[in-house]
């Protein structure tokens, strides 16, 4: 298949994912922070982060990582564009029912409720799970071994540090967040 598929998959999937998360950044920074824990490795996990979602799209652009450069098939492209579809629409779900809650980093705002509707009935962490599964979808779509997997490495990693801010909610919401876990799973849907 020619490149160029996966070029217009990896350019449309980051602005829509841009342009769900736009309106909820510009809200989030006129919400007062009450408590942050925002430490040196979240600044360092937020920077790569960037950078694993720019890295696509400098691939798009330029021939820079040509050397890792292989064939485009068709069912992994079909599979993996599948895969972000389904992670953009669980991301916008996330979102939008966190509303006003969500933050960027581990931060408590003001007036911060705990959700437990809509996609965190089920999962604590579904916009984890929408990044996971965009990230794997790119992974598969984009015929780059650096670019493809860029996003996903830093995400997974990124995931598998964070679990911690279960603390952070523990912390917070006490009996009202232990209830919560007791009826919900972390990240897997009915599995774990
Ligand atoms: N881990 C979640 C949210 C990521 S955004 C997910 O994957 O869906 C991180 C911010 O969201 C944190 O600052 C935390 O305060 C907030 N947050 C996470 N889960 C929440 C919940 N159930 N209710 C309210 N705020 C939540």
């Amino acid at each position: 298949m020619n490149p160029w598929f996966a070029k217009a998959v990896v350019l449309a999937a980051s602005i829509v994912m841009v342009a769900i998360r736009a309106p909820h950044g510009e809200r989030s920074r006129r919400i007062k922070v009450v408590k942050s824990r925002r430490g040196a490795l979240e600044i360092v996990l937020l920077t790569l982060a960037g950078l694993g979602f720019l890295v696509p799209l400098v691939w798009a652009a330029k021939p820079v990582m040509a050397f890792a450069d292989y064939a485009l098939r068709p069912i992994p492209f079909v599979v993996g564009v599948s895969l972000i579809a389904l992670g953009l629409w669980l991301f916008h779900r996330s979102h939008a029912d966190l509303g006003a809650n969500w933050s960027i980093t581990l931060e408590v705002r003001d007036k911060h409720q705990l959700v437990t509707r809509g996609v965190y009935r089920h999962l604590r962490h579904p916009m984890y799970l929408a990044l996971i599964l965009y990230s794997s979808g790119q992974a598969l779509v984009l015929p780059n071994w650096v670019a493809g997997l860029s996003y996903l490495v830093v995400f997974v990693l990124l995931v598998a540090l964070r679990l911690g801010p279960e603390r952070m909610m523990r912390d917070e919401f006490g009996q009202e967040y232990d209830a919560y876990v007791a009826g919900t799973k972390r990240l897997v849907p009915g599995v774990w």
